[in-house]
C-alpha cells in the first residue's frame, strides 16, 4: 500500500521547517503561546472548521473563559451559547466536560503524555499529539485529515485513509518523518505547524501547487503523476440487486397503465403492472384486469439504478382482448384495486410515468 521514495526523513523535516519559517502562518491568535488550554481550545475549534471562522469564536470564548478553571466552573448552557453558530456542538459539550476532569484530576494542568490527553472527552490521537507538541514541545506525530492527504501523496500510500490498515501505515510514515530526537522543541513545533500549513495551502485537495512545495523533489505522487488519485477515495459498497417483471398489456395500439400506491418508489405515478416471476404473467393479467391473453413474449428489459439498489426490469409483452364491461365493473367495485387506464402508446409515453417505464415504452 505504500512506496518508499528514498528521501532521508531528516532532510524532509528540515525542508518543511525551512519552508514553514518563510511561508507558514505565524500570526494566528493561538500561535506563540505554550498555554495548553488555549492550544487545546484552538485545536478543538479547528476540527471541521476553517481558520477564518474560528478566530472570532476563539477570541470571544477566551474573553469569557480565560482559564480551564473558568470553563470548568461555567454552566454548560453558557458554553454552548458561545459555541452557537460554530456547529458540531458535541465539541463544546466535550470541552466543558474535559475541563471539569482536568481541574478535578490533574490540578487544571494538561498532562504531557498524549496517551493520557487522549482519554479526555473529544480528544482523539492526533489532537492529543498536537496539544502536546505545541504546549510542551513533545516529539509526537499528528495525523489529521489534511495531514493524511499530504502523507498519502508524499509517501505514495495507496488505499482509502479511513481504512484502519491504511491509517496505521500513515501513522508509521508520520512518525518516521518527524525531526530527529534531540533537536530543539522549536523544531518540532515548526515542523508540525508546517505540516498543517502545507495541507491547508499548497497540498490542497484539488490542484496541489507542487511547484512551490518543499517536498516536490521526492514526493511520490508528484513524481508518478498520482496527485489526482491520492489519497484514494472510499470504495463504494456494491448496491443490492433487485428484480421485477413488468407487464405490457397491449390491445389495438392501447396499453394498460396502473396507478401506483402513494407511498413507496414512484409513489402516485402511473406505471406498468408488475409480477414477481414471468411465469405468473398470464394468470395475473387475466385475474387482475379481466383480459384474455392472446399471445405473450418477453421483450428486452432494462436496468435502472436507485441510490440504494439496482433494479433489473424484465418485460413481458402481452397482446390481449379488453375485458368485458361486466369484468370492468366488477374490478371497479373491488375497493382495493388501484385505478387503471388504457391509453394509446403515444399518450402513455407522455403521462406521469417513471423514467425507466418511459424507456420501456419508447423501445417497443
Ligand atoms: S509535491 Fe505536491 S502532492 Fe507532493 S506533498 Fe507537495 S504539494 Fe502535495
Amino acid at each position: 500500500m505504500g512506496a518508499d521514495h528514498g528521501a532521508s526523513p531528516g532532510s524532509a523535516a528540515a525542508r518543511l521547517i525551512a519552508w514553514h519559517k518563510r511561508h507558514g502562518r505565524h500570526d494566528l491568535p493561538w500561535q506563540g503561546t505554550h498555554d495548553a488550554y488555549r492550544i487545546w481550545l484552538s485545536e478543538v475549534m479547528l476540527q471541521q472548521t476553517q481558520v477564518s471562522t474560528v478566530i472570532p469564536y476563539y477570541q470571544r470564548f477566551l474573553k469569557r473563559f480565560p482559564t480551564v478553571q473558568a470553563l470548568a466552573a461555567a454552566p454548560l448552557d453558557a458554553v454552548l451559547s458561545l459555541w452557537s453558530g460554530l456547529g458540531y456542538y458535541s465539541r463544546g459539550r466535550n470541552l466543558h466536560q474535559a475541563a471539569g476532569i482536568l481541574v478535578e484530576r490533574h490540578g487544571g494542568r494538561m498532562p504531557h503524555d498524549p496517551a493520557l490527553v487522549q482519554t479526555l472527552p473529544g480528544i482523539g490521537r492526533s489532537t492529543a499529539a498536537a496539544i502536546c507538541v505545541f504546549a510542551h514541545g513533545g516529539r509526537h506525530a499528528i495525523l489529521d485529515g489534511n495531514v493524511k492527504r499530504v502523507l498519502a501523496r508524499y509517501c505514495g500510500v495507496r488505499g482509502y485513509p479511513g481504512d484502519s490498515a491504511v491509517q496505521e501505515i500513515l501513522w508509521r510514515k508520520a512518525e518516521a518523518l518527524l525531526p530527529p530526537p534531540g533537536k530543539s522543541a522549536r523544531n518540532i513545533i515548526s515542523y508540525t505547524q508546517g505540516l498543517m500549513d502545507l495541507g491547508a495551502s499548497l497540498c490542497a485537495r484539488r490542484n496541489p501547487q507542487c511547484g512551490q512545495c518543499p517536498w516536490r523533489a521526492d514526493c511520490v505522487a508528484r513524481l508518478r503523476g498520482l496527485t489526482g488519485s491520492l489519497p484514494e477515495k472510499k470504495p463504494r459498497a456494491a448496491l443490492p440487486q433487485r428484480s421485477t417483471v413488468m407487464l405490457l398489456l397491449r390491445n389495438a395500439g392501447d396499453i394498460l397503465l396502473e396507478k401506483r400506491a402513494a407511498r413507496g418508489i414512484w409513489g402516485g405515478l402511473w406505471s406498468l403492472p408488475e409480477v414477481e416471476h414471468a411465469r405468473e404473467a398470464r394468470a395475473a393479467a387475466a385475474q387482475r384486469y379481466g383480459v384474455r391473453v392472446l399471445a405473450a413474449r418477453t421483450v428486452p428489459g432494462i436496468d435502472h439504478g436507485f441510490t440504494h439498489f439496482k433494479l433489473r426490469i424484465e418485460v413481458m409483452l402481452l397482446d390481449v382482448e379488453r375485458p368485458t364491461r361486466a369484468a370492468r365493473r366488477a374490478r371497479t367495485a373491488a375497493a382495493a384495486s388501484p385505478p387503471v387506464a388504457w391509453l394509446p402508446l403515444a399518450e402513455a409515453v407522455t403521462a406521469g410515468i417513471p423514467a425507466p417505464v418511459r424507456r420501456i415504452l419508447v423501445s417497443i
